[in-house]
């Protein structure tokens, strides 16, 4: 890409997003910081640019119509346009979240972040993505969103889920039908981090923030003749 590429990061203030963001901002492209507390943000923006990235922020409640409306406005006024779009943010409602026992309001939270946000998030920005040569975007998804793997003996990923792991397979869903709508214009594709220390599962998981965040660099950085459509962690395509 011969201009600078332009990037949002939405939950980037901390844990993977935040190493999204400094991964993209390190290949010296102009980042879009999405958090959704002012503190949180402006911390994360500072550090990010005292490490060297062109960072800058993007007020963003993935849940909030006029928020993620605000955000594409300030996109459009300070890039007019958008290269890659990476949904991470995410949470995980309450864990263990059996069927059985969920209770239908952490149900309908985790749905709302996780897969209706996204929808928000990518719609709001189609019109920016569409002015790019390259667009690309990425949904942090994960492996227990897998229906394959879910369904695999001997598969072991972590017990079961009634809200967070459906919520997934709900993303990978909607990441299909992008990728049939959308066809060559926009490279949409599902990323799995891996289990990763971050605040979303107090900080029990095996991998570093920095090594879950490479899937979704991968993906934000495919060139033209690269997959869309697809799920992928870090050693390549997973089942869906
Ligand atoms: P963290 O809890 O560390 O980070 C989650 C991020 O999402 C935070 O920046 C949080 O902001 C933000 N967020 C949550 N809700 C909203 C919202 N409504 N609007 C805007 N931002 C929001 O978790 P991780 O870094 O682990 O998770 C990042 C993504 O990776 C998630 O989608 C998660 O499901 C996925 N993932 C994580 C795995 C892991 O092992 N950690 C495994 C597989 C997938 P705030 O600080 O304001 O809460």
């Amino acid at each position: 890409m011969s201009e600078t590429t332009i990037a949002l990061v939405t939950g980037a203030n901390k844990g993977i997003g935040y190493e999204i963001a400094a991964g993209l901002g390190a290949l010296g492209w102009r980042v879009g910081v999405g958090a959704r507390d002012d503190r949180r943000r402006e911390d994360a923006v500072a550090k990010l640019r005292a490490a060297g990235a062109d960072a800058f922020g993007v007020p963003l409640d993935v849940t909030g119509d006029a928020s993620v409306a605000a955000a594409a406005a300030l996109l459009e006024e300070r890039a007019g346009r958008l290269d890659v779009l990476v949904n991470n943010a995410g949470i995980a409602g309450a864990w263990p979240d059996e069927p059985t026992a969920v209770s239908l309001a952490v149900l309908r939270a985790v749905v709302e972040t996780n897969v209706i946000g996204v929808v928000r998030v990518i719609n709001a920005m189609l019109p920016l993505l569409r002015r790019s040569a390259h667009p690309r975007i990425v949904n942090q998804s994960s492996h227990v969103g897998s229906l394959t793997l879910q369904t695999t003996p001997g598969v072991d990923l972590g017990g079961v889920s009634g809200a967070y792991s459906p919520s997934k397979t709900f993303l990978n869903a909607v990441t299909i039908q992008y990728a049939k709508e959308l066809g060559d214009t926009i490279k949409i594709n599902s990323a799995c981090p891996g289990y990763v220390a971050t605040d979303l599962n107090g900080f029990t998981g095996t991998s570093t923030p920095a090594e879950g965040a490479r899937p979704a660099i991968r993906l934000a950085t495919l060139p033209d003749d690269g997959p869309t459509g697809g799920l992928f962690d870090a050693a390549g395509p997973v089942p869906w």
